[in-house]
């Protein structure tokens, strides 16, 4: 019994959760990565680089500090624990973090577009907006500042331009939600686009709403830490 086992356990599970719904845009490759904060550290359980996640056990999660030095693992960690780590600095308030190619957000990945967040239910999930982060090569530290630069908006969700998406959350559970919500608004937006018709879109004061509920989140988890 390790420290980490629970940990790994999470992050394993929603790794083939992810996958199973086919989230990483393929069923057969070994796209995206999942991350969980440890508690009260600077190091967190991230998944292994390029390793079919049916083929993992628990015990195959990495454990990696922000600086990316390997603590436990035989497997090299996921090439973009840089982004997992610049999120865990950077936001005290997340603790879950997941990468993935799904279909619909990767169309307004293609498309550098931001997608409107359209519902209630969806602003106070994920933020007022859903932006861009600017394309850098995957794996590289351009694309860990790229994301960096974003993150002082407080949303739970961000598009990687020609890459795929960032979905955060205080928990993995809400971390998984936020990526579901962000494929659902970018399925939607997508068909609404689709009919040539205006896509009306949340009020401005709906929106300034969720910002500020993320406003409080941030700055009541940076009181506790
Ligand atoms: P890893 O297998 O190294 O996590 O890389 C997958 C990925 O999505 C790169 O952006
Ligand atoms: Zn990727």
């Amino acid at each position: 019994m390790s420290l980490y086992d629970q940990y790994q356990k999470e992050v394993l599970e929603a790794s083939l959760w992810l996958s199973e719904h086919g989230y990483f845009g393929s069923l057969r490759g070994t796209g995206g990565n999942v991350s969980a904060r440890i508690t009260g550290s600077d190091r967190m359980a991230i998944t292994p680089s390029s390793v079919k996640y049916s083929d993992l056990a628990p015990t195959d999660i990495c454990i990696v500090d922000f600086t990316g030095a390997v603590v436990e693992g035989k497997y090299a960690p996921s090439i973009e624990a840089g982004i997992h780590a610049a999120v865990y600095r950077e936001r005290p308030d997340v603790n879950a973090v997941v990468h993935t190619h799904q279909l619909y957000g990767s169309v307004f990945a293609a498309l550098g577009e931001p997608i409107p967040v359209l519902f209630d239910e969806v602003a106070f999930a994920l933020g007022e907006k859903v932006e861009v982060a600017s394309y850098a090569l995957s794996g590289s530290a351009e694309l860990a500042a790229n994301v960096a630069s974003l993150l002082a908006n407080h949303a739970n969700a961000y598009i990687i331009q020609n890459h795929g998406i960032l979905a955060l959350g205080k928990n993995m559970d809400k971390a998984l939600l936020a990526a579901e919500l962000l494929e659902k608004i970018a399925r939607i937006y997508c068909l609404a686009l689709s009919t040539g018709k205006p896509v009306s879109l949340l009020p401005d004061a709906t929106r300034e709403m969720a910002r500020g509920l993320r406003d409080y989140d941030v700055e009541a988890a940076r009181k506790k830490t």
